[in-house]
């Protein structure tokens, strides 16, 4: 099995394993967490399979406008806009990414602490 095959959010964004989707295009899907940290905690991601952020070449290039774009429009829709939201990027195990495809954690509904955890 490739490392697409088996990797989560790949399944997500090819509908193969269900998630609460609240934006999909041709590039970007943006779903809730499974685990949310927050009230609000979705996730967005590049529909196609792309391990971390040294990882985006050719094409993708506009990827991570891309994410931010979306991530901006689901916390509008969500009416998160004024209050504020946090964007995360985990980018490598020693910041704490999981899921090895790029993806960008938005999280609102609450205080956030700084410096992070
Ligand atoms: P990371 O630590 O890699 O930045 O974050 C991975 C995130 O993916 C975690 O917040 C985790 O809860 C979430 N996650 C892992 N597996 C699934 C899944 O199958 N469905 C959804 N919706 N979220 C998942
Ligand atoms: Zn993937």
């Amino acid at each position: 099995m490739s490392e697409a095959e088996a990797c989560v959010f790949c399944k997500v964004a090819r509908g193969k394993l269900p998630a609460y989707i609240l934006h999909k295009d041709d590039h970007v899907v943006a779903f809730h967490d499974i685990n949310p940290q927050a009230p609000v905690h979705v996730l967005v991601v590049p529909v196609k399979h792309i391990q971390d952020l040294e990882s985006i070449e050719g094409e993708d290039g506009d990827i991570v406008t891309k994410l931010f774009r979306v991530a901006t429009k689901v916390a509008g829709d969500l009416r998160f806009s004024k209050n504020g939201y946090r964007l995360v990027l985990n980018n490598g195990q020693g910041a704490g990414q999981i899921v090895p495809h790029v993806h960008l954690h938005m999280l609102s509904g609450r205080r956030f602490l700084w410096p992070p955890g």
